[in-house]
């Protein structure tokens, strides 16, 4: 039985103090509720800290958006997973597909980085995802797949089973169009096929699969539903209360 785990990625989004409301106000709801999912926030880095402060003793853990892989160095405006540790953060996005599109994050780097995460005892969200003409071409799963040999080239099978792969179709992310529920499956069930293939069952059967792509409360349900999906990475929606306390509720109702 794997645990949901549904994390709210707040981008570039808001202060320390709209974080902070949104928190709170995240806090006030959830803490009247039997949670059976992991629920994460990755607000900026400069909210992190705070962040951090207003969860502890709560449900809430926190994450961060991107880090480097080096522990530290001559790499300006980059901040090491030292830096994520030293203020509490738990859980880091690695190669989301902006990282990936604006400011260069290849299979390589994604690598470099999940194993640095490990070193400093940070979970992994790894993502991983097609471009719509990849997925017209017919080619998603063939991508996904040679995303995720690079990506977790070298990895332990104990730190796969840990690590939480994302997927997220480009096509999907803030555009307002999600997957169907059967297209998130398939390709989640694939990613799951691919790593029983590479590290057996075991692995297989504890690795947790996301899906993001334009979550909502209202299609959460159903996304959430689907046997391979083991949470959601949400965007737009994690920085609306009603929004992402309503797919938590999904993820806490889902039998994965
Ligand atoms: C994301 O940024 O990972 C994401 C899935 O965004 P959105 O939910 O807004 O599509």
């Amino acid at each position: 039985m794997r645990k949901p785990i549904i994390a709210g990625n707040w981008k570039m989004n808001g202060t320390i103090a709209s974080g902070s409301i949104l928190i709170e106000a995240f806090n006030n709801v959830l803490e009247g509720m039997d949670l059976s999912c992991d629920v994460v926030v990755c607000p900026p880095f400069t909210a992190l800290e705070r962040a951090v402060t207003l969860t502890r003793n709560t449900a809430i853990e926190v994450g961060a958006q991107t880090m480097d892989y080096h522990d530290a160095g001559a790499f300006t405006g980059e901040i090491s997973p030292l830096m994520l540790t030293e203020v509490g953060v738990s859980y880091v996005i690695i190669g989301h597909s902006e990282r990936r599109e604006y400011y260069g994050e290849t299979d390589e780097t994604v690598n470099a980085k999940i194993k640095s995460a490990f070193r400093h005892n940070l979970i992994p969200i790894v993502c991983v995802g097609e471009s719509l003409e990849q997925r017209e071409a017919g080619h998603t799963l063939e991508w996904i797949t040679s995303q995720l040999k690079g990506a977790l080239q070298d990895i332990p099978k104990e730190q796969v089973s840990q690590l939480i792969i994302a997927y997220e179709p480009i096509w999907a992310i803030g555009t307002g169009k999600t997957a169907t529920a059967a297209q998130a499956e398939t390709v989640c069930k694939s990613i799951r096929d691919y790593i029983r293939s590479v590290y057996g069952h075991d692995v297989s059967d504890r690795v947790r699969i996301q899906y993001g792509g334009s979550v909502k409360s209202d299609n959460s349900k159903q996304i959430l539903g689907q046997p391979n999906i083991d949470g959601a990475l949400v965007g737009g929606a994690s920085l609306v209360v009603d929004d992402f306390v309503e797919i938590i509720k999904a993820a806490n109702m889902a039998d994965v």
